[in-house]
């Protein structure tokens, strides 16, 4: 059975047989260069941490310590949580949150309500409390992203109003 181990770059804990570290991405695969899935003549970097893709300094960026590839480059994460939704609307947030939930994600809500905040231990700072005004931000789970991200367009494209339809329904 594997042991846990701490990533050197992260300090997050991962398995000793780990290809990578799922937290940010560094590629931990001894007796083997790696090199890019796109560009086979570079050495890999990392790996995207949202679709685990292999990626080199061209395909590839860093963000906060963490390895992205260009097409996840602007998901914003905050710890091992991926925001997949982000609106003024509480109530929008709210629907796009119960859908999620409903189809077995975890998640998290961010600036929900005057209390501003709902993390699950996530030593926030007041500031964020008395922020009323910021975005309300919906979070799943880094490994579900892809998925919910997935699930919830096609959701939201069957949607024609969220706002209203949704919660207008028939007794
Ligand atoms: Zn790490
Ligand atoms: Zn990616
Ligand atoms: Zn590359």
């Amino acid at each position: 059975m594997a042991s846990l181990i701490k990533c050197s770059y992260c300090s997050e804990e991962i398995t000793d047989d780990s290809d990578f570290c799922p937290h940010c991405g560094a590629l931990y695969i001894r007796d083997a260069e790696i090199y890019c899935d796109e560009h086979p003549q570079n050495k890999a970097g990392g790996v995207c941490i949202i679709c685990h893709k292999v990626c080199c300094d061209e395909c590839g960026v860093e963000v906060d310590g963490r390895s992205f590839c260009l097409v996840h480059q602007n998901v914003k994460v905050e710890q091992d949580w991926a925001e997949v939704f982000e609106s003024s609307e509480i109530s929008d947030a709210e629907m796009v949150k119960s859908f999620l939930e409903s189809i077995g994600h975890k998640v998290l809500g961010h600036n929900f309500n005057s209390m501003g905040f709902i993390w699950g231990g996530g030593g926030d700072s007041p500031v964020s409390r008395s922020n009323i005004n910021k975005p309300v931000r919906v979070f799943v789970p880094i490994p579900e992203y892809l998925d919910a991200a997935r699930e919830l367009e096609e959701w939201r494209s069957s949607q024609t109003d969220i706002g209203m339809d949704y919660a207008r329904i028939d007794p």
